[in-house]
Formats: C-alpha cells, structure tokens, sequence
C-alpha cells in the first residue's frame, strides 16, 4: 500500500477510535513504528494533522490557578505547565514540572511531596558528571512517577555575579565545568524518558529586573562565555527543549532574537528540538514566531495569547509562513519521539516512588558536593572522643535550608520550621526535616551535644566557652526573581559567628548559602564547610563528612571574593529593582568570567575557583602532553600520601605564551580520581578545541593560534603546585561547533 493512503486509512480509524479523547491505540500507524527515526515520524505525523491540532503544540498554560484563571482540566495540578496533545493521532499532552533539582510544585495546599537534590552549584562542586547523571536519573524517574513527560531543568547560566539569586540552582563560572554538569544531568533526567529542556538561553545572570533588562555583550564574547556552556551542555545531554530567558541582549528579548534562536542555536549549533519561552517571557506573535519561538509557555502569564488565535491569524495570511507553523510542531514531535514520550506514554495514576533508595542518591551527590575549605590543626573530622559539642545557629536542631522559586522542591514530611519570612513567592523559606543536630548525635554517641538557635549571640558565645569543639550553622537564604543585596550573611550572623569564635576558637563553621559569601571572621575559625543547599538529606550528609565517615571531595564552582568591590560589577545594575523600567547590565568582562576575571586583574580572591580539601592530602605530578590525531592530551599521576582513602579533583588550565585570550588562563580538563591511602592513580584529559581557541564571529568559526601554550596540573585556579608543561600548538580552525575544518 502507498505510505499516504496507509496513513489516511489509519488516521480515519484513529479518528473514530479516540473520540473520547484517550490516545489512540493504533500502534499500526507509520509513525508508531520506533525503528523510523524520530524525524520521520514526526514528519509522518504532521502530514496528519490540521491547523487548529498544530496550533494546539505550540501553546502552553500554567498548570495552576493563575489570575483567577483555571489551568486545564487535565493539567496536574499545582505544576508548572500543560499543553494538550493530539490524542486522536497518539500524541500525548505535555505535562511539565520544574526543575533542576527534583520535582516542585506551585504553591498551594496540596503540593507533591518528593525528594530534592542538593543545589546545582552542589552538584557542579562535585565535579563528577556520573553524580550529576545519577541525581538527573533519579528526579526524571520521580517526574515520571507523578505523571510528568517534561522537566524544566538543565540551568546553565553561568556565574557572573555572585549575588544572583538563582546561581544555586545552576552550574557555576565556567563553560566547561558547567556544560559538563548540567548536560550530564540532563542525560540522567530524559533517560526516564522524560523530556528535559536547557535553560534560561540566554544571558539571564541575574535576578534583578530579569524582565526589564538588557545585556550587552559582543558577539565573541558571548560565544566564549554564557553561550559556550550552553553549547556544551546541548552536546553532552541532548536536551530535546531549550527555554529562552526573560531578558533582552543587545536589545531584542530572547524568547523573539532571531540572532539568538535561529541562528545560533539551530542554524549552529544544528538543534532540532523545540524552543519554549519562559513564564511570561513571549511578547509578540509574528516575531517571535519568526524569530525562533516554538512554543509559548504558561498562558495567561503573558499579556496575550500570542501562540493562539493571534498565530492562527498570522498563518492565515502569511505573515507567519504555514511551513514555519509546520517546523514548530515538528520540533515539539520529533523530540516526544526520539525520547520516548511517544512509545512510554506516562501513566494519569501515580507511580511508586522508592524513597529511600531516592534519597541514597541526593545523600551522595551532597556528600560528593561540600565543599572543605578550611580545616586548621585537623579540628575536622570530629572526633568520637570530643566530650562537650555546642551545636548553633542555622536550624540545625530541625534541618537544612534550601533555595527559594519555581525550582523549590517539597519534602516528605513538610516544612520543619514553617513561617518564617517571605512566606510568599519567591517563599515559602523551606528548611528540610533532615537535622544535622540528630544527625550527629547518632553519629556520635559518646560526645554530650548542646544546641543554641545562635539568636542570643552572648549566650551562644556562653555555650561554646563551655564546650570542646562548636559547630555552627550559618544560613543565606537566595530565592528566583531577587538578588541578595550583598556577599554578607544576613540576620546578623557574622556577628554571631565572631561572638562564638572569640569564646571558643575550636568552633567549625557550616555554611548553607545560595552561593559565594564574605567570611569576615575567617581568620578565626578552625574549620569551614561549604554545604550549599544540601538537598532532602541534607543533615545526614553533613554530619557524615563532620564526621570523616565521607572524606570531603568538593571544589568549588565558583570563586569566592573577598569583598563585592573585586566584581566586574561592584554595584549590581537593576538593584533593587525599579518596576517596569529598562536598564542595561553592560557585560564589559566579556569572557573573562569568573578566575578569568580575576586573573585579568590581578585579584586575591577569599577562595579560588577549584579549591576544595580532604582529610588526606595529595601529591599530584608527572604532567606529560601531546598532541595525537589533532586533540592536545594531558595526562599526570595523583599520589594519596596521607592517611585515608579519598578523592581529588585534578584539574588542567591553559594559559597561551604568545597569543592573547581574553583572560592568562582557562579551565582545560579535569578529572576526579578515587585513591588508597599510599597508592597512586593515572589520569588523563583531553582538550576540546575551542578551550584552545578564539571565535571569530565574521567567520563563525575557534581559530587557535600557533604558538607555546602552558599546562597546569592544579588543585585549584590558584594552586599551581603540581607542575607545568609547554606544548607547541599549530594554527588550526575548527567550525562553529568545534569540529576540526579542513585548511
Ligand atoms: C522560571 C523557569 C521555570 C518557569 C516555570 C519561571 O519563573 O524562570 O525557570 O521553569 O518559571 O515554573
């Protein structure tokens, strides 16, 4: 039979099958057969399809009560997104949750309760793609338990200002360590198949007039930066949707750049999936349309239903082509294909969701995740014999803290301190019932263990002078859609931790914070652990590296300044926020962000990008490379030459002798090696050509340079202690994605 009239045969029957709106069982028509490849079968498909029924793929709603205005009746309720399906010819709806770090819910009274991964930043620290995929893994598999085919994860903003109020849901200052992570991540989650878009393309990198602003960066600029790590993490996790962002760049907003979204993203970088716009980030029909926008996302968050009636409109009369109407769809379809959505439909009832093995898997990326940075005269681990323990400040009596918006992730067991302030969005302040005080109590039963709230400084001070070692919890809370006004914990905490530390200089600081912060009182502490947001079990992964039943394998992704004045930015542009008026957020570092920043410029930081300490120590050396079929290689050996187990991050920088970069150096390769006490462990990186490379927009191509370049083995991006090679590099010229050209 001819493919076209098989396909009106089975398409009249779906038709008369599905009347109820259930998904056509039909498992005969040519676009269920999974051995065409998803291409086809969404081109098949669409040939089924009217206008209204394509129309109906490229608008969404928000899947809760928004304005007084109702989601769908099919939508779950409480979730970020809906968008019907084509039932009558086996399409499923959409249902999307968010996000990153496990599945949220809307606020309201019946949120889904589930399990959360510690913070993005968290998972970046660990510097472990297969951590990132196993945390991705595990929250598609819940996403997919509670109904949901789409997860709006796959963050990747990159870290321009430490205040962004959102950096903890994301994967830090550099393209590579980030693209590596995040794309992991996404992989994890559509292996549920489940469809996970990368986000927020692009340029969003901060929080303060997110809707109003517009970043101006040159063009090679931003393909060197912000755009390189989104880049990467598409390579790597094959997202099959990207969100573009609320802001504008040099002038256009994202979600209508043509620049951004036709050109770079899909002309580029090839990618055939769809493009959905932020909540509230759609602000036109035919240019946005035209301009790349595939779905609008979230009505009625925008001010009009530009993806409905209006877009019917548009076709109509040709000024959006009927074949652009057809690409949309075809990109919503092709990915539902060739992830799965289509063949493993979820099911309306919930799935079982194996807590406890759920939460092994956000115990280990936070264990994986924190991140030592100071540990004088080894006061950590902790050790069982300490007989009086004061326990402070941070909650820790209840639990952990995590970060505020639409990425907030509801727990199994509720809120453990409920009420405290913003109660509403970006809030509720959300502390996770897992007690790092019982925690290590159980962990350490011999130690009597006091605890103080630390509101009363004089008499937390009283307590720690009467104790042997002090643990003290110092929160930040961040949240989306805000920025922290400055790097100093708030709540009066530094003067806490300065009361207790001149009482007791044995005393351990904990941090849970959204980011980077000052830590004025350093000097004064015997210890300091970076624990993020520590995800669901929070408090068990903290105590467990208290305790050295986990030695701390965390690096940062992120440089911690000594103070707000040594940032591109000392004064954030748009803060506080001015409603509704448009500003710019001039990006003059380029590049250069991050270590790069501060390479530039000659600045100390507090903590380099990269650190991060163990309870054994490491000698790393043997750096040898060579250039083998056109990719540079490095490899080095890491000695344990202490006395536990453990794990280092070996990282590789380039710094060119003779070319000129936007900054001395840049992360190269790394890789995390798991060592015996007294054994040594081989490694070995290789280089993506565009870390060795300028772009050049005129061409759109990476041009390397020939000349010298430096290798660096490090244990951070300002701890080049293990030794350095030269190699000779060619002139070489790679495309736009990084593959070699021929000259
Ligand atoms: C956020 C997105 C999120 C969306 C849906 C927006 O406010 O920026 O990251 O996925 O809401 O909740």
């Amino acid at each position: 039979m001819k493919l076209q009239k098989k396909i009106s045969l089975i398409s009249a029957a779906a038709a008369l099958c599905c009347a109820t709106g259930a998904l056509a069982a039909d498992t005969t028509a040519a676009w269920m057969n999974p051995k065409l490849d998803a291409r086809e079968r969404a081109e098949l498909v669409l040939t089924q399809m009217t206008l209204d029924e394509k129309l109906k793929l490229v608008f969404g709603f928000v899947g809760t009560e928004w304005n007084k205005t109702a989601p769908p009746a099919e939508a779950h309720h409480q979730s970020a997104g809906f968008i019907h399906g084509v039932p009558r010819l086996g399409i499923p709806n959409l249902w999307e949750t968010d996000a990153g770090l496990g599945v949220a819910s809307q606020a309201g009274p019946n949120a889904r309760e589930g399990t959360a991964l510690p913070s993005g930043l968290n998972t970046a620290a660990t510097w472990d793609p297969a951590t990132a995929y196993a945390g991705g893994a595990m929250i598609g598999a819940e996403a997919r338990a509670f109904g949901f085919n789409v997860m709006l994860a796959g963050g990747v903003n990159l870290m321009r200002d430490p205040r962004n109020g959102r950096n903890f849901e994301y994967g830090g200052e550099d393209p590579l360590l980030a693209g590596k992570m995040v794309g992991a991540q996404i992989k994890g989650i559509q292996s549920n198949h489940v469809v996970s878009t990368l986000k927020h393309f692009a340029l969003n990198d901060q929080e303060s007039g997110r809707t109003m602003l517009n970043v101006k960066i040159d063009e090679r600029a931003a393909r060197m930066s912000d755009l390189l790590a989104l880049q990467i993490a598409k390579e790597e996790g094959n997202p099959g949707a990207v969100m573009c962002s609320y802001n504008r760049v040099n002038g256009v907003y994202s979600c209508e750049n043509s620049h951004l979204l036709n050109e770079v993203l899909k002309q580029d970088w090839g990618f055939q999936g769809w493009v959905m716009s932020d909540w509230g980030a759609t602000h036109s029909t035919i240019p946005a349309a035209n301009a790349g926008l595939d779905q609008q996302s979230g009505f009625p968050f925008d001010l009009a239903n530009y993806f409905a009636a209006p877009l019917k409109e548009a076709v109509q009369n040709g000024w959006v082509p009927p074949a652009r109407l057809d690409d949309m769809a075809r990109r919503v379809l092709q990915p539902m294909f060739e992830h799965g959505v289509i063949d493993h439909p979820v099911s309306a009832a919930p799935g079982t969701i194996d807590f406890k093995a759920h939460a092994a898997v956000s115990v280990r990326d936070a264990q994986e995740g924190m991140v030592l940075l100071k540990n004088s005269g080894g006061l950590l681990p902790l050790k069982a014999s300490t007989r009086r323990i004061a326990v402070i400040g941070g909650y820790a009596d209840k639990g952990v803290l995590a970060g505020g918006g639409s990425s907030l992730v509801y727990p199994v067991g509720g809120n453990a301190v409920p009420g405290l302030e913003p109660k509403i969005w970006p809030g509720p302040v959300m502390v996770y019932p897992s007690s790092p005080l019982q925690a290590l109590k159980r962990r350490l039963p011999k130690s009597a263990i006091s605890f103080s709230d630390g509101v009363d400084a004089a008499a937390a001070a009283h307590l720690a002078k009467d104790s042997d070692v002090v643990v003290l919890f110092a929160t930040q809370w961040a949240g989306e859609g805000m920025d922290v006004p400055d790097l100093s914990l708030p709540q009066k905490q530094d003067a806490l931790i300065a009361a207790v530390t001149a009482a007791n200089p044995n005393t351990v600081v904990v941090l849970e914070t959204g980011g980077p912060v000052t830590m004025p009182w350093l000097p004064q502490t015997g210890a300091v652990l970076e624990a993020w947001y520590p995800g669901t079990s929070g408090g068990e992964a903290i105590a467990s590296v208290l305790t050295g039943e986990v030695n701390p394998s965390g690096h940062l992704p992120a440089t911690f300044p000594a103070s707000e004045a040594q940032l591109p930015r000392p004064v954030l542009d748009g803060y506080p926020d001015v409603p509704e008026q448009r500003f710019d957020v001039d990006y003059h570092e380029g590049a250069a962000v991050g270590y790069k920043w501060f390479d530039l410029k000659g600045l100390k930081p507090l903590f380099p990008f990269g650190h991060g300490l163990s309870y054994t120590e490491f000698a790393m050396s043997g750096l040898a490379a060579e250039v083998k079929g056109g990719v540079l290689h490095a490899s080095f050996t890491v000695r344990n030459t202490g006395r536990v187990a453990g794990k280092q991050v070996a990282q590789v920088y380039v710094a060119p002798l003779q070319a000129q970069w936007e900054a001395p150096k840049r992360l190269a390769g790394f890789q995390k090696l798991e060592i015996q006490p007294g054994a040594s462990a081989k490694g070995s990186i290789s280089v993506d050509p565009r870390l060795l490379a300028m772009y050049e927009p005129a061409s759109k191509t990476w041009k390397v340079a020939a000349g010298d370049y430096r290798l660096t083995l490090a244990a951070s991006a300002m701890d080049p202690q293990a030794g350095s090679v030269v190699v000779h590099l060619g002139a070489a010229t790679y495309d736009v994605n990084g593959k070699p050209l021929k000259e």
